[in-house]
């Protein structure tokens, strides 16, 4: 199974996160994705921001290097 991953430094916020979290299954990234939205950008768990995060999710393990698209 391939490895999935999301990547806070693509979506740059105000706290300028650079977490990203990688797991072998989307409950996993979604269930610690959650968690990480909610503890720290004080998002509220509900469908929708599931749903959403889902959307995010890459194929491969996060870049060692800050994406481009997110460069300051
Ligand atoms: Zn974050």
């Amino acid at each position: 199974m391939a490895r999935k991953y999301i990547d806070c430094r693509e979506y740059p916020s105000d706290m300028n996160c650079s977490i990203a979290l990688s797991a072998d299954t989307d409950e996993e990234l979604l269930e610690a994705a959650v968690q990480h939205a909610v503890a720290v950008h004080q998002h509220e768990d509900t469908p929708e921001l599931r749903q959403q995060l889902r959307q995010l999710f890459k194929e491969g393990t996060p870049p060692v290097e800050r994406p481009l698209s997110a460069a300051a």
